[in-house]
């Protein structure tokens, strides 16, 4: 390897934690050995850190946190004043490092990303990227169902022109001068994975394999996933009504066409009784107009939420001080 940063880098990783009692006393020991392993081959500083992000869980996970963070230093944990969703809690977590290292890994916390990429990850900052994208190579382990549907997200989103790096979820490091311009990135309807890409600099990929779950259970059924596809499209295309006006453009030539014929058949006496057609003719329109209006409308609806500028996330407690 051919490593063209000299100084060893302070890594924070960073760990979303939403309900999570169940897995997280047998991820955390995962993390700290990883940890261990990425300082003990000389890869990062001895000041790098675990932080896990609590998001508001309802059950044991802070307690959890709050006595991982007794027994070892490199233990920290911040809380979310209430449940803000994945998005906002690795948010609220990048933002709490911004300034504190110099890198920053972001994983779930249940061991289904494989830990070791952190390994790869680092190394390829060490030769120089800014931003190194966990890319998963195999989904074996999630369902067919989830397999596709993923995948068709991602061909979909890119097929609207919205940037993002295939199977890739947030697995990601992302370096302290990306985060210094991701702080910019001030809006409320969060898609990390394709907001990354368009801050730019140095990025490269790495690979790992996609395991399941270690314990506990996914918070992300369809309802969510479709809710997180379809932010992701309107956050980072408006291919959508670009593509509403053509259809409109196209309904409308064809509407023309279709009076003409009308009047001309009036005119030469030849009206027929045409309810079936006058029927599906009104309700395909008007299935249209709606989808239309709905489309436009979710655009309105997020440039309502984010005119509001309200706070992405609130910190309510911390295992450590921060100013310190
Ligand atoms: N998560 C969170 N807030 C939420 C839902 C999930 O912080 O409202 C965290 C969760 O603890 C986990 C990660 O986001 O670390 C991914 O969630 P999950 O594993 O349930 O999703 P899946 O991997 O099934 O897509
Ligand atoms: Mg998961």
């Amino acid at each position: 390897m051919e490593r063209i940063r000299n100084e060893k880098p302070t890594l924070w990783i960073v760990i979303p934690c939403y309900n999570e009692e169940a897995v997280l006393p047998i991820t955390a020991p995962q993390f700290k050995a990883e940890l261990q392993l990425l300082k003990d081959t000389n890869r990062i500083s001895e000041k790098s850190r675990i932080l896990f992000v609590n998001d508001g869980s309802k059950d044991a996970t802070w307690s959890l946190i709050d006595s991982f963070s007794k027994e070892d230093e490199c233990f920290i944990g911040i809380s979310q004043s209430r449940n803000r969703g994945h998005q906002n809690a690795v948010l609220a977590g990048l933002m709490e490092a911004l300034g504190q290292c110099d890198i920053t890994i972001s994983i779930d916390c249940d061991g289904q990303d494989d830990i070791h990429a952190m390994e790869d990850m680092v190394d390829a900052y060490l030769q120089g990227a800014e931003v190194v994208y966990g890319v998963r190579s195999s989904r074996e382990t999630d369902t067919w169902f989830k397999r596709n549907s993923a995948q068709s997200f991602y061909k979909l989103m890119n097929h609207l022109g919205a940037e993002v790096v295939y199977n890739h979820a947030d697995y990601r490091l992302v370096s302290n001068t990306v985060l210094e311009h991701f702080k910019d990135y001030e809006e409320v309807n969060l898609f990390l994975r394709g907001m990354f890409p368009l801050i730019g600099f140095h990025s490269t990929s790495v690979y790992y394999s996609r395991k399941e779950r270690m314990a506990g259970e996914s918070h992300y059924p369809l309802k969510k996933m479709i809710a997180l596809a379809i932010n992701g499209i309107t956050d980072l295309s408006v291919e959508p009504i670009h593509l509403i006006a053509k259809v409109g453009a196209w309904v409308s030539v064809f509407g023309f066409a279709g009076i003409i014929w009308a009047i001309v058949r009036h005119l030469t006496n030849n009206t027929v009784q045409g309810w079936a057609s006058l029927t599906c003719i009104v309700l395909f329109l008007g299935g249209l107009q709606l989808l239309s209006i709905g489309v436009i409308g979710e655009y309105v609806g997020k440039t309502y939420m984010e005119t509001k500028r309200r706070p992405r996330y609130i910190i309510s407690k911390r295992t450590y001080n921060k100013d310190r």
